[in-house]
């Protein structure tokens, strides 16, 4: 383990007779012991509406926390909490910017009133020379012209959630009553778009759409206009409603390879809407060469835009391929605040607004070492993979298998991310030998 110089704590034992205690800091105490040192920088995603949601997307993970037990329930988040939060948030960010994401659930279910409250707020506590943005994801479904008014007028960056073409949308992205959205969805994409409102696609990449890349890629990109694409790939533990990742049956893990290890067996590990692993990196290969082919410099896919960020030197841009976890807490309704938003568990619940600053709670020992885990846990299989750097055994929610000697904590993508590393590596080797040739202007997009 790293460990920080060791530093020498001062405990006062009485008036003007301090006494000098030395106590052993490791690097979980580091960033809170030097919190004032330099710029701090976090991310919140909040859930203002909790779980709650107009839509019943079958592969939803956040659905069910309404009744988890120990759970942050069901509501709205109070005015109280709300402000509470927002200056926290404001005060605890010490960089230039604060970037503020706002998720559900489905958070226009609040309605328009409830965010011009929120940018009341902002403005309120805002400080000098600091910048407020907001980010809005939603199913679209609710999207009106009114909304659309204000999204604008308050430079809201939208996130839309789609799935494909109709019929690959609609496989799982339904109304409670089960009733196709892909409509509904299409025409908030034209309002966005006819308000002049930038939105990006989120695109959840589950077993149906995973094995049609190009259908997906070419709908998003010509049809729907989206210059800024983010896949996610469905993993969901069987069972995930109640249990919380790394607290799972690790009897029951199978190891890379066998059946269970793929969605659709009986005893598989996963749902069976989960992405099968190869067809994962069968869909981010093909997408990747349509791409590079026809939308390099036009298009951000969020995949190749970290891949060749970090053959240029540059972090990762997705926290699932960094080294690290830790900087991204999320802020349920209640206030209550959880290690990421894929940990909402009572096990990974880190702290409250009411119960202390929201910067102590992201830099306390039970969060930084819940984000040095994610490198800590890794299993040898990983530390000796070649891509090792590019991937950093993705998210620790997804180390669901065993590898070939029996180890647990093997990512369940591990296959598709070593075809898709082998295929993308060189040429992402090639774009970024190119953009260090080029005026630091011009790299900007890539
Ligand atoms: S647990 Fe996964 S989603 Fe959460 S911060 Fe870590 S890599 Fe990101
Ligand atoms: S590709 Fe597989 S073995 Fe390599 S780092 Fe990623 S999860 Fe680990």
């Amino acid at each position: 383990m790293a460990e920080v110089p060791r530093r020498d704590v001062w405990h006062p034992a009485g008036p003007g007779q301090p006494v000098e205690v030395f106590t052993s800091l490791d690097r979980y105490d580091a960033p809170l012991m030097m919190a004032d040192r330099g710029r701090r920088r976090f991310h919140v995603m909040i859930k203002p509406v909790g779980c709650r949601c107009n839509l019943n997307c079958a592969y939803c993970f956040y659905l069910h926390k309404a009744d988890l037990p120990g759970g942050p329930g069901a509501g709205r988040m109070s005015d109280a909490v709300l402000e509470r939060f927002i200056q926290q948030y404001i005060e605890g960010v010490t960089a230039d910017e604060v970037v503020f994401s706002w998720q559900g659930g489905e958070p226009t279910l609040l309605g328009v009133e409830f965010f011009r409250r929120v940018v009341e707020l902002e403005k309120k506590h805002a400080r000098p020379g600091q910048t407020i943005q907001n980010d809005l994801q939603t199913n679209g479904t609710l999207i009106t012209e009114e909304w659309c008014a204000f999204l604008k007028a308050n430079r809201f960056l939208v996130g839309l959630s789609i799935d494909g073409p109709k019929k690959l949308h609609d496989r799982y992205r339904v109304a409670k009553d089960g009733a196709p959205t892909f409509d509904q969805v299409f025409r908030a994409a034209r309002l966005l778009a006819k308000h002049g409102i930038p939105f990006n696609t989120l695109t959840c990449v589950h077993r149906e759409n995973a094995r049609f890349p190009l259908d997906v890629y070419r709908f998003l990109r010509r049809e729907l206009g989206s210059t800024y694409l983010q896949f996610i790939p469905i993993v969901e533990y069987k069972g995930f409603e109640r249990t919380a990742p790394q607290k799972w049956n690790w009897e029951r893990m199978p190891r890379d390879g066998e059946p269970e290890a793929r969605p659709g067996h009986p005893d598989s590990v996963v749902t069976d809407w989960s992405v099968d692993p190869d067809d994962w990196g069968y869909f981010l290969c093909r997408v990747f060469d349509e791409w590079r082919s026809r939308d390099l410099g036009k298009v951000l896919v969020n995949h190749f835009e970290t891949l060749v960020a970090q053959h240029l030197g540059l972090p990762s841009q997705l926290c699932v391929y960094g080294e690290f976890c830790g900087k991204g807490v999320a802020v349920e309704q209640d206030g209550s605040v959880y290690a990421c938003d894929h940990y909402v568990y009572p096990e990974y619940r880190i702290g409250h607004v009411n119960e202390k600053p929201l910067a102590d709670t992201v830099l306390s020992r039970a969060q930084v070492q819940f984000g040095y885990a994610k490198n800590e846990a890794l299993p040898n299989q990983c530390r000796q993979c070649e891509f090792l750097k590019d991937c950093w055994g993705e998210c620790p929610k997804n180390r669901i298998l065993r590898t070939a000697d029996d180890e647990p904590g093997l990512n369940y993508l591990c296959r598709g991310f070593k075809r898709y590393f082998a295929h993308a590596v060189p040429e992402a080797e090639r774009i970024a030998d190119g953009l260090r040739r080029q005026p630091r202007e011009s790299r900007r997009r890539m």
